[in-house]
């Protein structure tokens, strides 16, 4: 028998809809690429975005086309995204911190027909437009008095471009699986993967992600989403914050410290999301400057580990809540957040940190489980480390236009490529991602956690650890450090810190000290570029190969 109840298809735009509906007055502020800030509404937004649906069906999009943005956080982006999925085109994200020839495998790949570009890129894709065969026209987020002399095919501003419809359109109807958007995943390794969310995926994943004890967010806050749009979903920001008729902030371009800080404080921003680097970025202009955070209330800190040093300053320092949370691409992104539940509620001081060092547990709508190499499950006693697998209706099933990827398991589970524990509380905690995890004598060292006590050193920027080859051990952990801007340290000064804080046979065996770490285009440290720089290293007390 079923049910009585209304099909009501969930379908992005809707979000939009209730938005301006419920919360029309509310502010959307963004700091524009071409200088000033700039206030909207949701209801703005909506007659916008659906001047961009209107406009796009006139262009010839249509259901399942793939329409890509090259574009950092702004009112212009987010009506764009509501104005593609509202006419079941595809949002399609592309990372501009991406090497050029992966913009074009990228885009290639997708088949994208049309590309909506802020200012800041438009020399970039005059660089390799001419790679971009499947892109019919190019519309740059901005107006006619800043619009760069057009070389790029068919370009317009983009507000020359709305300007040609009235907005007098209806957003069309389909069926919530529909595709809605679309991220690649920047693997360290060959090409990159596309996940293709759908409508249900989406407004699912907001509906988890905007949770109390997910990101907590309601409509008295104001969020300020510094995690880029084209970063894994934008950490469902661009869905969950109007879904909730919270005030929006936008950040634009830039990304400094004195930048976020101006906007956190101006606008009084009570919850902002972004990954470690960022807040060290803020963390130390705060220092400098001798600024304070009233208004902040939560932080979410995700997308690499959460050094301990980032959290305790912000909670001690601050007043500011830290919630660490983990996910992926290919979840929507979020898996876990670290909120605490009543059995840690009462944790005070480090007891507490220890806690919150954990990627935390998952909303509803998140399966999980550990299991060893052969798939036996393994148990959740905080110990234990095993492959991480997840399932639920906000989790990829395939890749796009890829057969059968073995990380796609018969039964349903993802495997994640992370190894973590879990603890009888149900709170994972990442010890690597299972590439990087350090093998030596048949045990595992995570080389996370060297990281995070390294970074504890006062005068350590960033660290990273990597396995280097042993004779005995097969691998032992070399510890890459870079210290903060004129500051001085020996081997000795890193590892008397780091002694009696971790296992004795997990200590690393030498200490290097670089200019440089380098990273992903999403933030992560490029381990595989530094195994190939230290591949022949030659660790204290081993023979040098001949
Ligand atoms: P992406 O799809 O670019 O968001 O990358 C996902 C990967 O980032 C995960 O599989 C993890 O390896 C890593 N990651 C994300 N969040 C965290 C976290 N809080 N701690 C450690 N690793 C993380």
């Amino acid at each position: 028998m079923l049910g009585l109840m209304q099909d009501w298809p969930l379908l992005l735009h809707r979000i939009i809809d209730h938005a301006a509906q419920f919360h029309g007055e509310r502010k959307v502020i963004t700091r524009s690429i071409e200088g000033p800030i700039v206030e909207t509404n949701y209801a703005a937004i909506r007659a916008r975005a659906l001047k961009v649906a209107q406009r796009l069906a006139k262009d010839g999009i249509k259901l399942g086309d793939r329409v890509a943005t090259l574009a950092w956080n702004t009112a212009r982006h987010l009506e764009a995204w509501y104005g593609i999925v509202g006419i079941g085109a595809i949002y399609h994200t592309v990372n501009p911190r991406l090497f050029p020839e992966q913009i074009v495998w990228i885009v290639n790949h997708a088949e994208d027909r049309m590309m909506f570009v802020d200012l800041t890129f438009v020399p970039l894709l005059e660089k390799i437009a001419d790679k971009l065969p499947t892109i019919e026209r190019y519309i740059v987020l901005t107006d006619a008095a800043h619009m760069p002399a057009a070389t790029l095919k068919n370009s317009l501003a983009y507000e020359d471009w709305i300007a040609e419809v009235d907005g007098d359109f209806a957003w069309k109807k389909f069926d919530e699986n529909t595709a809605s958007g679309m991220c690649y995943t920047s693997g360290t390794t060959g090409h990159p993967k596309g996940v293709l969310y759908s409508h249900r995926s989406n407004v699912l994943h907001a509906f988890m992600a905007a949770l109390p004890d997910s990101k907590g967010i309601a409509s008295r806050d104001v969020v300020m989403p510094v995690v880029p749009m084209f970063h894994a979903n934008c950490w469902s920001l661009a869905f969950s914050t109007p879904m909730v008729g919270a005030t929006l902030v936008m950040p634009g371009a830039k990304m400094d410290g004195a930048s976020i800080y101006e906007l956190l404080n101006t606008y009084k921003v009570s919850f902002t999301a972004a990954v470690p680097t960022v807040w060290l970025m803020l963390l130390q202009d705060l220092e400098k400057t001798g600024g304070k955070l009233p208004h902040l209330k939560r932080v979410v800190i995700g997308g690499s580990a959460c050094p301990r040093a980032i959290t305790k300053t912000f909670q001690d320092t601050y007043g500011v809540e830290v919630v660490h949370a983990w996910g992926m691409t290919e979840m929507s992104p979020l898996g876990t957040l670290c909120t605490m539940k009543p059995e840690y509620a009462q944790l005070t001081g480090e007891a507490q940190l220890d806690v919150k060092m954990k990627q935390g547990h998952p909303p509803f709508g998140v399966e999980m489980k550990i299991t060893d190499d052969a798939g036996k499950t393994l148990p959740w006693d905080g110990k234990t480390f095993g492959r991480l697998k997840v399932r639920g209706p906000a989790v990829a099933r395939a890749y796009y236009k890829v057969d059968n990827d073995p990380v796609f398991e018969k039964d349903g589970w993802f495997d994640t490529g992370d190894v973590a524990t879990i603890d009888q509380y149900g709170y994972m905690q990442i010890t690597d991602r299972a590439k990087d995890v350090i093998k030596s004598g048949g045990e595992w060292i995570s080389t996370i956690d060297l990281e995070n006590l390294a970074v504890g050193h006062p005068k350590v920027a960033e660290a990273a650890v990597i396995g280097v080859a042993h004779p005995k051990w097969d691998e032992r952990p070399l510890l890459v450090i870079v210290l903060k801007k004129g500051e001085s340290a020996t081997k000795e000064d890193i590892l008397g810190f780091m002694q009696g804080k971790t296992a004795k046979w997990w200590m690393p065996d030498d200490v290097v000290f670089v200019d440089e770490i380098p990273h992903t285009a999403t933030g992560k440290i490029q381990k595989i570029t530094l195994r190939q720089r230290f591949k022949d290293y030659v660790l204290p007390g081993v023979q040098a190969a001949e």
